[in-house]
Formats: structure tokens, sequence, C-alpha cells
């Protein structure tokens, strides 16, 4: 690509440090400004090309021509009561949106990213699965949640600054590996964001090929695997994946991470009144753990007003963490984030997308 006519734009955000090194290579600048462009971007968090002081006047303003920036947009927000979590809708090119969660915890800011638009696992108690796969986002969609919590981060909590993340907002993150993975190298990078693959986790309904493939790369990043049911009847009933990956196999995959990486996988499991609450699905669960380098987090259900799934009472939450402690899993029950700002995953975008639907068919 060369400077001088003008070409088609690119996306300088869904590049990767070595896919942007030759990208200045190709339009004849030294391949060392990838890294003071990124570092402006994601270091610093500059929003243009005129700030980035250590480029040359001519290079900043092609790049404004043939690199645009966009700017992250928050279309809405939401803040918790007690100000510790902040969920985000960010507006999309298409017009699209995915949501973005902020949380504070004692050890510091965590944030839940997207990683598609919609899911196409159709989970039966989850919001995000409810309409399917609109696309993957690109590696720049999910930068642009990180800026877009940043930010907000610096200006509304002190600068705190943003130390772990979790892809776990809507979509399969395995089924989008490669912008995914382009995206966690991005956010590691300590010129950039600079967060530890330790603080970084992933997580995934139970895509086994993914797993496999994720051990191999040479991050040692937490794997979060939705778990949600000890047997396959009971998780076939809730979890379409269950049918491609049964138990058995998606908990062998889970040991052979843990056996690469030295990672302890964490289990989740949503507690559903009546479907996988009860002390016999305690104890099969611990049967099927038992032994295994794991930790299973235990979340009472965050009801989606579209599905019939409500959450136990407590009690029986606490006795169902006891019954895996006593035999030997170690749990843990969630702290509860979020409630009263469509806190399960995908219900701010979806009531954004039955409020556009409507204003569209009734635009007066
Ligand atoms: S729980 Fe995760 S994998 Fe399942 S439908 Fe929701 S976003 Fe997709």
């Amino acid at each position: 690509m060369r400077f001088g006519g003008m070409i088609s734009t690119v996306d300088i955000k869904s590049m990767s440090r070595e896919e942007c090194r030759s990208f200045f290579e190709s339009v004849g600048e030294p391949g060392y400004r990838a890294d003071q462009v990124l570092e402006w971007l994601y270091g610093q968090r500059v929003s243009s090309y005129e700030d980035m002081t250590n480029l040359p006047r001519l290079l900043r303003a092609k790049l404004a021509e043939v690199a645009p920036l966009r700017s992250p947009e928050v279309l809405a927000q939401r803040v918790s009561p007690s100000g510790d979590t902040v969920k985000y809708l960010m507006g999309l090119t298409d017009d699209n949106a995915v949501e973005a969660v902020l949380m504070r915890h004692d050890y510091g800011l965590s944030l839940c990213v997207s990683s598609q638009v919609g899911c196409p696992m159709g989970c039966a108690f989850c919001a995000s699965g409810i309409g399917g796969l609109v696309r993957d986002l690109t590696c720049g969609e999910m930068i642009d949640q990180m800026l877009a919590a940043s930010s907000d981060a610096a200006e509304r909590l002190d600068g705190m600054r943003v130390s772990s993340l979790v892809v776990m907002g809507s979509g399969e993150p395995l089924l989008n590996y490669d912008n995914v993975i382009k995206f966690i190298r991005l956010v590691n990078w300590d010129r950039g964001f600079g967060i530890g693959y330790r603080h970084i986790a992933i997580s995934t309904c139970g895509i086994v090929p993914g797993i496999l493939r994720l051990a191999g790369e040479g991050m040692p990043l937490t794997l979060s695997v939705s778990l949600h049911a000890p047997d396959d009847v009971t998780r076939s009933s809730i979890m379409k994946v269950n049918a491609a990956y049964p138990i058995s196999t998606l908990v062998k995959a889970c040991g052979q991470y843990a056996q690469i990486t030295g990672r302890r996988v964490t289990y989740e499991y949503a507690l559903i009144a009546g479907v996988n609450d009860s002390p016999a699905h305690a104890e099969r669960l611990a049967g099927v753990l038992r032994g295994t380098l794991c930790h299973v987090n235990l979340i009472p259900l965050n009801p989606v007003p579209e599905t019939p799934y409500v959450r136990p009472a407590s009690c029986v939450v606490e006795a169902f963490a006891s019954a895996l402690q006593s035999r030997g899993v170690e749990a843990t029950i969630r702290r509860e984030m979020g409630c009263g700002i469509d806190a399960a995953c995908g219900q701010l975008r979806r009531r954004w997308v039955s409020r556009r639907g409507a204003e569209e068919a009734d635009p007066g």
C-alpha cells in the first residue's frame, strides 16, 4: 500500500503488532513506527494522530487519511447503586451493539468484554443467545471496549486502571479465535494496557478443539468453562454444545489444559432452581471433578425474563457449595454484582434491540 494516491482505509486497532509493523513497512516507513503508534493508542490512550508528537507531521496527516481513528461509542451506561459495577452498551459502525461490564473488586478493576454480536450457542438460560449469532467482533471492536472502560475509570474512579480482563460477555470466544487471541496479546503488551496473562480469563461453553488449541499458545490464561450440570442429560437440556462435546470429553480437555499451562481451570456453574441444584447434582459434580486441578464458581442464576428459569433460595446455594467442599472440591459462591442494571449477560443489549425494533415499526 502506498501513501501517494488514496487507497482504501485500514483499521489500525484490528492489527497485531506484527501486522502493524508490516503495514508501516509496506508504505515505506520504518517498522518501529508501529510500536510508537500502538503505544500512543493503548499506553497513552490518545485518540488522534495529531497528539502523537514523536511522529513526523506529514506521517500524522497521512495516517489520519489512510487509517482513520474512530473513538469508541458508548450508547448507554448503567451504574449499579453501589457504584461498583458499570455496564456499557457499545455502538458499532454497522448499527449493532455489544455490552462490556466494568467491576470494582477489592483487588482492582476488572473488565468483562464481549467477543461476538449475539451468540450461536443458544444456551437455554442466556439472553445473549436468544437472537443467535449476528457476527464476530473485530479485534478493534474488543479494543474499543477496553478503551471506553479505561477512560471512564480514569475519569470517575480517580485514575484507577483496569488490571484484569475476562472475555465472558456475549459470544463464544473460541469461535472467534484469531481475533480474540490477537486482542489478548495486544492487551498484554507491556507498553499498552499491560495486563498480565495470569490476570486474563477466557470463558467458553466447552468448545474442545479451541481449548486444546489455546493450551498450545504459550499464554498462561485462566480458562473458565461453563459446565452448569454434572451429567449429560441435564447439561444437554440447557446447553446445545453438550451434544458435540459431552462432559467426559470436556473435562478431559480441561485436564490437558491444566497440565500444559499449569493453570487451574475454573468451572462456572449457574445454579438454576429445580434444574441442577439438588444434593444429588452436587454429589455427581463432585464425582466428575474430584482429583482434577480446578475450582468451581457457583453463580445463583441471574434470571432472564424471556426464559422460564429462576434462581434457587440462598440456603440451597450454600448447601450446594458445602456439599462440594465436603467432598474435596474447591468451590466458592460468586459475589453478586450488577443487580438492577440488567445484570445477566446480554440483557441490556436485548432491551436496546427490542426498543429499536419498536421504534422502527412505529417511527412516529
Ligand atoms: S452462555 Fe455464553 S455460550 Fe451460552 S449462549 Fe450465552 S454467551 Fe453464548
